[in-house]
Formats: C-alpha cells, structure tokens, sequence
C-alpha cells in the first residue's frame, strides 16, 4: 500500500501547524492502494471505516489476481484468521454469505467468496486491469497536470488494454 502525502509539506522539521491541525489537511490528500490483494482491499476498507475514499489500482483482471495463480492449494490458515473486521462489515452490510470459520479455503475459495465480494462492495475505487509503474514525489520528477495529478503527488499507470498507454 502507499498512501500519498506532501512529504514535504508534513515534515516535523517544517510548517507551524500542530498535530491536529496537520491530520485535517491530511485528511484531504488522496490515499492510492496499489494492489488489490488481500492486504490492499482489507486496507482499503479500513480506510473507508476511517471516513476516507482510497483509490485502489491492480494490475490483474480480478480482485486477488495473484492468488489466482496457486487456486488449488489449500490454505493454513481458516477463514477466521483470513477475513478483515472492516472487510467483513462492509461484506455483511451487503447480504455477503460469510464462510465457516473454522474452515480452511483453497486459493480460489479465498478469492471468490471473499476478495472478489469484497472488491465488488467497494465499488468503482478498486480498478482492475490497472498497473502503477511508477510513483514519484512531488518536486522530484517532471511535473505534468493531466487527470491524474493529485496534490503531493504523481503515479503512473498503465491500463492491461492499452499497454502502450503510461502516463502521468
Ligand atoms: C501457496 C501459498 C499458500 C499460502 N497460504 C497462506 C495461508 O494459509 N495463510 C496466510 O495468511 N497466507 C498465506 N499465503 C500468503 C498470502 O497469499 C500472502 O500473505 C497474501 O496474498 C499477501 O497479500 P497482499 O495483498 O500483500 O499481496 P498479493 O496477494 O500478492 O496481492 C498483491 C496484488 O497486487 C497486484 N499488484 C502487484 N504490483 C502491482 C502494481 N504495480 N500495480 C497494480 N497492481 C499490482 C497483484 O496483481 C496482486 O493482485 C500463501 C501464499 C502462497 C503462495
């Protein structure tokens, strides 16, 4: 995950503004998840519970396009020990049948019952097919105001169908 701050702008060598003064202004600087794994969309939900509206980018077609690759394999871990509280409030609130506890899901069960739900209740801020290919600080590379400019900060993607299509 990498959440985009100004850096610069928040360092506790600059600025008078106070601690509290500085998490409301950070509050209103965006937040990009980059992946959409299991780490990602629980990050992502945590962040929503937290007031905030992250944007998520993955690269693969689906939620959880790693895991994909090993859907045979049984996990150690039972579900319990595999769902986000934030992520299973925001799946209840949506009708979502939660698996056993105690069981034990393969690959594919983890992403079909759980991280593809989850990325469908988050809604249009995970966008899938999306690769970030590169983030910069602000300050520290050319600067170009397109539709991805965000205050501090810059990322690059390149969307799966238009693999020639980087930008900043
Ligand atoms: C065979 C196997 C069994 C496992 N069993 C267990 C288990 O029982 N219990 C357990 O807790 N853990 C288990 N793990 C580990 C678990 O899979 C990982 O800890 C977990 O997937 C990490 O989640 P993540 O979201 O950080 O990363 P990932 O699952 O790797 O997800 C990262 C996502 O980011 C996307 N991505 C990467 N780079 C970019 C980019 N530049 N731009 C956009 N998208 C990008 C990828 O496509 C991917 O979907 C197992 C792993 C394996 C391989």
């Amino acid at each position: 995950m990498v959440a985009f701050i100004d850096v610069h702008r928040y360092s506790p060598f600059k600025g008078s503004m106070n601690v509290d003064e500085r998490m409301i202004e950070m509050n209103t600087l965006p937040v990009v998840v980059v992946g959409g794994g299991p780490i990602g969309l629980a990050a992502a939900a945590q962040l929503r519970e937290r007031g905030l509206t992250p944007q998520v980018f993955e690269r693969g077609p689906v939620a959880g396009a790693a895991i994909s690759e090993w859907n045979h394999v049984r996990l150690f871990s039972s579900w319990a020990e595999l769902i986000d509280p934030a992520a299973r409030r925001l799946l209840d609130a949506t009708g979502w049948v939660a698996p056993d506890d105690d069981a034990y899901p393969t690959g594919q069960d983890w992403t079909s019952n759980y991280l593809q739900p989850l990325a469908a209740a988050l809604g249009d801020i995970v966008q899938l097919g999306t690769e970030v290919i590169g983030v910069a600080r602000r300050g520290r590379r050319r600067q170009h105001r397109g539709p991805h400019h965000r205050a501090g900060c810059h990322r690059r993607l390149r969307h799966m169908d238009h693999p020639q299509s980087a930008r900043w």
